[in-house]
Parts: C-alpha cells; structure tokens; sequence
C-alpha cells in the first residue's frame, strides 16, 4: 500500500486506510480515484498534483 501526499497542503492519501469522508474506502487504491478528484483539504491540488510518499 502507497501514500500520496497533496504538495499544497500535506494531505496525504493512505490507500489502506481509504479516504471515507470522500466516498472511498479503506483499501481504495490510488489507480482508483477519479483524476479529477481534488484534495479534500485545499480543494486547490488534483490528484494529478499529488506526490508519492512514505511513511514511517
Ligand atoms: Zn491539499
């Protein structure tokens, strides 16, 4: 499982925990959100936008 991380905000995207507030589920994998998806935070980045990122 991957993060992505919004580079407006510092939102991240942890597919295994999903982003419930936005429709998607825990597992939800980043090939599967729409690509016009924006950030829920700042509503400024898209997904496209988005860098990969690791958590540790
Ligand atoms: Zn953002």
């Amino acid at each position: 499982m991957s993060t992505y991380r919004c580079p407006g905000c510092d939102y991240t995207y942890d597919e295994s925990k999903g982003a419930p507030r936005e429709g998607f589920p825990a597992g939800t994998g980043w090939s599967e959100i729409p690509d016009d998806w924006t950030c829920p935070d700042c509503a400024v980045r898209e997904k496209v936008d988005f860098e990969p990122a690791r958590v540790h």
